[in-house]
């Protein structure tokens, strides 16, 4: 491809150079490439069909981009939002895509990595366990959600797929922009949001059968609350538990939420109980109040991005935070201040003194009132050792605090004396060299059933697109469906007492991924097996 024009030009440049050899992700409706403005490296999307860009709404958010769009890290720059740059343009014109800069997708991982069980060691570092940890990242995610809102832009497909966040600083990107839901003050102008995804759609939302372009801050807060209930509860969903029998169907986290159900109040819910691996009983008493007020409060009086911002910095700062008395120097261990410890918790739940038991990895599903498709971007785990950082000081649990500090000045030191000290240690994405453009394969697996149970398994390097249109023809409206994942593997476990409940689970191994489908089974509905060997698959 020739060379692109972009608009408005980045300090008096307007030519752009796209290194179309290497894209870094595909999807339905545009591909982004590696792009580069006076020898610096952003990334483009460009359509397939330049008629799907909204020139209005690009435009609009190049005008009205958020308060703070980079957040510096020990002196290093990391972008917030993957918020268009520029239009690009082609020789004759027309316009092909945006710019936007580059998310360094080797150094910073979808969020759910920093929750779910089955995906947080592949971080390769013991601190990300830590409790502190998780409320700094809840932090940076409220204060960024916050500074949309006060510009009067949406995110609507708040889920953790669309929030990547660095390894060791914690810095926070929010990425499918385009997708917000975006105000133009001059116009007074909106451009609504047109997607949503199932597990983040409020119960209001949920209710009244409301399409994605009539949503607004709403929303937003209750799929920021969802969030950080499952930063802190290892990934289990507010709406997720254990309904009393003979009440009904409520199969999905959505289903419950519509009706209310939620097993984690304050007060006790006489129809749904948690599950026995939830922590929410330790969490502290204002951040209970505030999920209480998120999920079964009136929809008005949800807690503000901003709030949620203030608090988490509170907790975050004030050391509310404390040592376990049992194992005062695992940084696993981590508690609120006056509260049980959560991770003892898990144990004694789980009989298990090495690993908690793993939730059941639950993707999203994108709800669209359009044919819009999503661009799928490549989910590159890096597994690089980083022995330098899973060694924390642990003779006082505040030192955890400063670990970010003290090794964003070990950094500066190690990068200033030596190049090769960075292998150990995450590099920015802005002061990098060039990333190696080797994309990593994207997995798509999904899983269906016909009406006699007979469970099969799609699996292969399909678009998400071609899965539901592969599902829909081979099973129809009567299948049960799983949401298209990322994992390679995929597998199911049902349980005797009642056929129709079931665990599934998905990883990178055929036999992990097993275990832990039929472990979640055995200890969310008990007597559970893996039906046929079609049940547990891996792509190719
Ligand atoms: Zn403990």
């Amino acid at each position: 491809m020739p060379d692109l024009i972009l608009n408005p030009p980045m300090n008096g440049v307007s030519k752009v150079l796209l290194r179309d050899a290497y894209p870094l992700g595909r999807g339905g409706e545009a591909i982004i490439y590696p792009a580069e403005v006076s020898g610096k490296v952003y990334a483009a999307k460009i359509f397939h069909d330049s008629k799907n860009i909204d020139s209005k709404k690009i435009f609009a958010m190049i005008n009205h981009p958020p308060g703070k769009m980079s957040q510096q890290v020990a002196g290093i720059d990391y972008p917030m939002y993957s918020w268009p740059l520029g239009m690009l343009y082609d020789s004759n014109n027309n316009a092909v895509g945006f710019l936007m800069p580059l998310i360094d997708l080797k150094q910073s991982f979808t969020l759910d990595y920093y929750y779910d069980q089955g995906l947080i060691g592949k971080l390769n570092s013991v601190n990300e366990y830590a409790l502190s940890y998780r409320i700094e990242i809840a932090m940076h995610l409220s204060e960024m959600v916050a500074d949309l809102h006060e510009h009067q832009h949406y995110f609507i497909d708040i889920k953790p797929q669309n929030v990547r966040v660095f390894k060791t600083t914690h810095a926070v990107t929010l990425i499918d922009c385009d997708g917000f839901s975006i105000y133009d003050a001059d116009t007074t102008s909106r451009y609504p949001a047109t997607m949503y995804s199932s597990d983040y759609i409020a119960p209001e939302v949920l209710k009244s059968n409301l399409a994605a372009t009539k949503l607004g801050e709403e929303q937003d807060l209750y799929g920021l609350a969802t969030i950080i209930f499952q930063l802190f509860n290892w990934g289990i969903h507010p709406f997720q538990g254990i309904i009393q029998p003979g009440l009904g169907e409520f199969d999905t986290n959505d289903d419950k939420a519509k009706a209310l159900l939620y097993p984690h109040g304050i007060i006790t819910h006489p129809q749904i109980k948690p599950r026995p691996q939830s922590v929410h009983a330790c969490f502290d008493d204002v951040t209970r109040q505030m999920f209480d007020e998120a999920f079964i409060g009136p929809a008005a009086s949800r807690p503000k991005a901003r709030q949620w911002a203030n608090h988490l910095r509170n907790l975050y700062e004030s050391k509310q935070l404390a040592k376990c008395t049992v194992f005062p120097n695992d940084i696993k261990h981590m508690r609120w201040a006056g509260k049980e410890c959560p991770q003892c918790f898990i144990e004694s739940v789980s009989q298990s003194s090495l690993q908690p038991k793993v939730a059941p990895i639950s993707m999203p599903k994108p709800v669209s009132v359009s044919s819009y498709a999503k661009t799928t971007s490549t989910n590159n785990a890096n597994t690089s050792n980083s022995s330098l950082v899973t060694k924390p000081k642990k003779s006082y649990a505040w030192t955890w605090i400063f670990v970010p500090i003290i090794f964003g000045i070990i950094r500066v030191i190690m990068h200033n004396s030596s190049p090769v000290a960075t292998t150990g240690l995450d590099s920015a994405p802005a002061a990098a060299p060039p990333p190696t453009y080797t994309p990593a394969p994207i997995y798509h697996t999904a899983f269906y059933s016909d009406s006699n149970g007979m469970y099969s398994m799609m699996s292969s390097t399909i678009s998400q697109s071609d899965a539901d249109g592969q599902t829909y023809k081979a099973c129809g409206s009567a299948c049960y469906k799983t949401p298209v994942t990322d994992r390679r593997c995929i597998s199911i476990a049902i349980s005797r007492n009642n056929t129709s409940l079931f665990g599934i689970s998905t990883g990178d191994d055929i036999a992990s991924t097993q275990k832990s489908a039929l472990e979640f089974c055995n200890q969310t509905y008990g007597n559970c097996y893996t039906p046929t060997s079609a049940a547990s698959h891996c792509a190719d």
